[in-house]
């Protein structure tokens, strides 16, 4: 069901005990001060997943992961699979962020195989998407991300699509200061959702979550949640800050 989601990436950032910190202070914050019914995650890293999820308690917060591997299990050693994720009873797991695109060569066909794992075990895909900044210089942005989208997600069907939370984050605003004009958010979500329209049916592309990421601030939060067709947010830097992390969360409405 479409959703107003707020997720917070922490990357490879923190120690255990600034993890336990910065979840106790999102918690009271969010506590005292979140009035809307976004729904707020906490994308840790995995050795922290388990201390932070038992310190959110039955709290409205949820945790994901950063990334599973395609396979359920076996010899590859260091990898974590989509069926760990599920016993830990952890619900999201983000796949496609740029940085395993860039760095750990994921492509679109791998990432068709995480989210299959990823929905074999009953977790929510938080799907990246978005072009680097020559990609958009040569105005072939809307081509690349349709075929992200195409590559990895098309193989499923109408129920398994709808399980899907896709955040669109053009790399060039990932990490930068650099933030997307609400116009070029707008637009990017408006094709998405028409591409989702178009293979899957309006009434199923009216379905889907598809949040903003890229440089998302308490000042700018407002007004790119404020579009038609962004749901919300996916955060990196700020989410290290409790503060701006809930000042952005309040950004929903
Ligand atoms: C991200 O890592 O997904 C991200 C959007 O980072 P930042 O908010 O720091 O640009």
């Amino acid at each position: 069901m479409r959703k107003k989601i707020v997720a917070g990436n922490w990357k490879m950032n923190k120690t255990l005990a600034e993890a336990q910190a910065l979840t106790a202070e999102v918690l009271g914050m969010v506590a005292d001060e979140v009035t809307n019914d976004a729904v707020i995650i906490l994308c840790t890293p995995f050795p922290f997943l388990l201390t932070v999820k038992n310190q959110l308690g039955t709290n409205r917060i949820a945790v994901g992961a950063q990334n599973c591997s395609e396979h359920d299990s076996g010899a590859y050693t260091g990898e974590v699979s989509a069926a760990m994720l599920k016993s830990m009873n952890i619900p999201y797991v983000i796949l496609g962020h740029s940085e395993r695109r860039q760095y750990f060569g994921e492509d679109g066909q791998l990432l068709a195989k995480k989210v299959d794992a990823a929905l074999r075990h009953g977790l929510t895909p938080i799907f990246c998407c978005g072009e680097p900044l020559d990609v958009r210089e040569k105005n072939q942005h809307i081509e690349l991300v349709k075929k992200q989208v195409e590559e990895a997600l098309f193989h499923l069907d109408a129920a398994a699509i709808q399980k899907i939370v896709i955040a669109y984050e053009p790399v060039w605003a990932i990490g930068t200061g650099k933030t997307a004009t609400t116009a070029q958010a707008q637009e990017m979500h408006a094709v998405i959702r028409q591409q989702l329209a178009a293979k899957y049916g309006h009434t199923v592309a009216q379905e889907i979550s598809i949040l903003y990421g890229g440089s998302v601030k308490p000042d700018n939060a407002k007004e790119l949640f404020a579009c038609a067709d962004v749901d919300g947010g996916l955060v990196g830097g700020a989410s290290l800050k409790s503060r701006d992390f809930v000042e952005i969360i309040k950004g929903v409405g």
